[in-house]
């Protein structure tokens, strides 16, 4: 088996990769409106209620029309779940890992298809895009190296005495509900998704209802590489009406969740309560929002420091929850940064996500524009409005990208996510100072540090609570087993999405002892 490396980057600067890319979008332009099925026991079902995906860019253009799954398919969906189990859980780790890279390779092959269903299903820029599908083939070729080496090593490990032979064997865990967001709507579904099914487990599967089409498309993939009927249900859903039902319910052994704070303690606070029946407990397995800083020290590269702001904040309009929405600048330096982001950030040019002459996208629908330009008007109270300030185009959900100075760190601005292409700069009296501030969210997701000072850095290291911190380099693109994903406090479980010990959530230890 060859060591895991991240997938390349598409160069579209290339000619050849930029008409690959471009033949692609042109095929998926062609095949919009069809309908999509859910996926029970590997039998395809319609239904008459349909969720309608559309074009963020333009509002009009539909992608496809998903069937959407009532409690009854939830049901079915678990029943089935759970009767495969009983066989996938028994098959090796060596034999599922071999579904995993089978699945990486098909998905390298048709890479430009996948990013252009992105660039018009999510609104994501061919680079954006290219990022989600690369990390997505990532997720699978790291894990099934993982388990594989889980299982052969894990008893290894152990410490031996005469006499004994001792096993501990990683175990899955059950059925697991998997619910994953319309931001990464290939990567982060396929993380949780092939996480679970590496070790063993069966999934029901609920993508976010902006994002079927991808998910369907995905699913595919998975059959083609060789996964047994039942091992993953897809029943695209309401959250309200399928969500509870599948976290509340008695055979869901585990919950991989990845989404909103506001969703994710709700999901977390039904899980935890047993159901009639139940005979274990739920784990709850989360990654949910950020409120990300960066922090500008004094003597920085100041022109570094303002691209990696701008790029932080403002790709995919701001919908990473890596993204900077907090620029937390030293006061010497406080005035000089801000003019430079606000220069760059005029430049940025919003439209079409499948243009690739603009830099940035739509935000994903009308609830989310809504949404933010609401931040936007409570900002205008508590900021100085740089740029920005309202919407753009109104044939898709365009958002100018918005800078706010001035803004105290108690502000709603700097407390609350906003999930979208919002700013907020505040003026830090020190780097010591600085760094209260970066942490006096309740989340802790990611950040980013730009100082050339080394006891700054290394205070930094030690103070800023935060899953995924970033020293002179921008605070979003972590990249599967090299940057290990995920954050403390309302931003999850503490747990490394693409890390060393991912896996051991979806598993438990089982060991046994033979007297010799
Ligand atoms: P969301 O919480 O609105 O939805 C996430 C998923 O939950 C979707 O599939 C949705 O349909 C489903 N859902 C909604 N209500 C539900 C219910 N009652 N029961 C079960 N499922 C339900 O989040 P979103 O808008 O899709 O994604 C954006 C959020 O995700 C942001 O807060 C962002 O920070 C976060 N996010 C976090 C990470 C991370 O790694 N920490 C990564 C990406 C996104």
């Amino acid at each position: 088996m060859i060591p895991y490396r991240p997938e390349p980057f598409t160069n579209f600067k290339d000619a050849a990769e930029e008409e690959a890319f471009r033949t692609q979008l042109q095929k998926a332009a062609q095949s919009l409106g069809q309908e999509y099925p859910l996926v029970i026991d590997g039998k395809r079902v319609m239904t008459d209620e349909k969720i309608v995906s559309r074009n963020p860019s333009r509002k009009a253009e539909v992608i496809g029309y998903s069937a959407k799954a009532t409690q009854q398919h939830a049901e079915e969906a678990m029943q089935s779940a759970y009767r495969v189990l009983q066989s996938w859980a028994r098959t090796s780790s060596r034999e599922r890992a071999g579904v995993l890279f089978k699945a990486a390779a098909i998905l390298r092959r048709r890479k430009h298809e996948f990013s252009a269903w992105l660039v018009l299903e999510a609104g994501k820029s061919r680079a954006e895009a290219d990022a989600d599908t690369a990390e997505a083939i990532d997720f699978m070729e790291y894990y099934a190296r993982q388990m594989i080496e889980m299982d052969e090593t894990s008893a290894k490990k152990l410490v031996s005495i005469p006499g004994e032979d001792n096993d501990l064997r990683y175990i899955p865990l059950g059925v697991g509900v998997v619910i994953p967001p319309w931001n990464f709507p290939l990567a982060i579904m396929v993380g949780m998704t092939t996480a679970s099914i590496v070790a063993g487990n069966t999934v029901v599967l609920k993508p976010a209802s902006t994002t079927p089409v991808i998910a369907y498309k995905f699913y595919e993939i998975l059959e083609d590489a060789g996964m047994p009927a039942g091992v993953v249900q897809l029943i695209p859903g309401s959250g309200a009406e399928i969500g509870d039902f599948l976290v509340e319910h008695k055979l869901t052994r585990y919950v991989a969740f990845t989404g909103s704070r506001e969703v994710g303690l709700r999901i977390f606070e039904l899980a935890s309560k047993t159901s009639s029946g139940q005979l274990w407990l739920k784990r709850f397995i989360g990654e949910l929002g950020g409120k990300d800083s960066i922090v500008v020290d004094r003597d920085a590269d100041l022109e570094a420091a303002a691209r990696g702001i701008v790029v932080s904040a403002f790709n995919f309009s701001g919908q990473k929850c890596s993204a900077c929405s907090r620029a937390i600048i030293v006061d010497e330096v406080y005035d000089q940064v801000l003019e430079r982001v606000v220069e760059l950030t005029k430049a940025l040019t919003v439209g079409d996500a499948s243009d690739p002459r603009f830099d940035t996208g739509p935000v994903i629908d009308e609830h989310a524009y809504q949404r933010i330009l609401q931040y936007i008007e409570t900002g205008k109270g508590e900021g100085r409005l740089m740029c920005g300030g309202g919407p753009g185009s109104e044939e898709g959900y365009f958002i100018l990208p918005t800078i706010f100075a001035d803004v105290s760190p108690d502000a709603v601005i700097m407390k609350e996510e906003i999930f979208g292409p919002v700013l907020g700069f505040t003026r830090a009296r020190d780097f010591k100072h600085a760094l209260e501030i970066a942490n006096n969210t309740e989340y802790g997701l990611t950040g980013a540090v730009y100082s050339r000072n080394r006891s700054h850095l290394e205070l930094a290291r030690s103070e800023f609570h935060v899953g995924n911190l970033y020293f002179n380099r921008k605070c979003t693109g972590a990249i599967v087993g090299v940057h290990p994903f995920g954050g403390f406090n309302m931003s999850g479980t503490d747990s490394k999405a693409g890390g060393p010990d991912y896996l051991l959530q979806f598993t438990q230890p089982k060991l046994v002892s033979e007297q010799l």
